[in-house]
């Protein structure tokens, strides 16, 4: 592709996020000077607190919410200058989301619910060919024909993922993506998006508060209070348990640095 965006710049570039939240006269920042740059084909984690920051800051990086000052790149293109019928567009076909609640339609079957976006005519795209493949991908192949309430939670979330894949996003972003389900299927969906970023070749950012789903990412972003205060890569650490550890004491000294400030 040419253009700004090259194989050697990040698909995804945050720089220097604030986003302020006004509730009668007090003023809550929810992002302070956020920098963070993701590459192609790149799976991280942002890791915080309830309150840190991490839903926050997924919403702007889709364009969902404003910031009050910096940007947000995606593939070279700043979302913020665009009009808002522009960032609506692009969003549909550029940006993938998954919350963690799966949102499907009850009353359509799980490969109905997938291709609903190129249906609507959302996605800039017409073919609906790639349904085998994300079917396939997903392991939903025998479900294909359930409803939403004939599916376990683990199945509803990978059929909202296979609906976020299917106008092939340059970036998925997911929230909490296993915050509904047990941990073994929490644990499955994680194997999941490790497999579709190390055999796909996906982006992903996913939010999440546990060390049992950040180490299934290839580096962790940690937020608290608004702030990036680490960044490291999980391979350094043999087990969630040693994450855990890790992320609990720069947790802790970042406690220290503020109460000395
Ligand atoms: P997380 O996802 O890490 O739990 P959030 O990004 O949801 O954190 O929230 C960060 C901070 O911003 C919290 O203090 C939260 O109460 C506040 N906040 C988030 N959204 C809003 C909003 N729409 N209005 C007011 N405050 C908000
Ligand atoms: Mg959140």
């Amino acid at each position: 592709m040419s253009g700004p965006s090259s194989a050697f710049t990040p698909l995804l570039r945050v720089k220097n996020l604030t986003k302020r939240f006004r509730q009668g006269n007090t003023s809550i920042e929810a992002l302070r000077e956020v920098h963070l740059a993701v590459n192609r084909g790149e799976f991280v984690t942002v890791m915080g607190a309830s309150g840190s920051g991490k839903s926050t800051l997924l919403h702007l990086i889709a364009g969902l919410a404003k910031p009050d000052s910096g940007r947000v790149e995606v593939e070279g293109t700043d979302l913020f200058a665009l009009s808002d019928r522009a960032l609506t567009i692009f969003r549909r076909r550029r940006i993938g989301l998954v919350f963690q609640a799966y949102n499907l339609i009850p009353s359509l079957t799980a490969e109905q619910n997938i291709i609903l976006p190129i249906l609507m005519g959302s996605t800039g795209r017409e073919s609906t060919d790639q349904l085998e493949g994300l079917l396939e991908q997903l392991d939903l192949t025998g479900r294909r024909k359930h409803r939403p309430d004939q599916l376990s939670g683990g199945e509803q979330q990978r059929v909202a993922i296979a609906r976020a894949l299917v106008a092939d996003p340059a970036v998925v972003l997911a929230d909490e993506p296993t915050g509904n389900l047990d941990s073994v299927a929490g644990q499955g969906i994680c194997r999941l998006l490790r497999r579709l970023c190390d055999e796909h070749g996906r982006t992903i950012v996913m939010v999440t508060h546990e060390a049992a789903v950040a180490v299934w990412a290839s580096r962790v972003v940690v937020l608290k209070d608004g702030r990036v205060i680490d960044t490291f890569k999980t391979a350094q650490f043999g087990d969630a348990d040693a994450l855990a550890t890790h992320y609990q004491n720069v947790v802790a000294a970042a406690q220290v640095t503020e109460a000395q400030a």
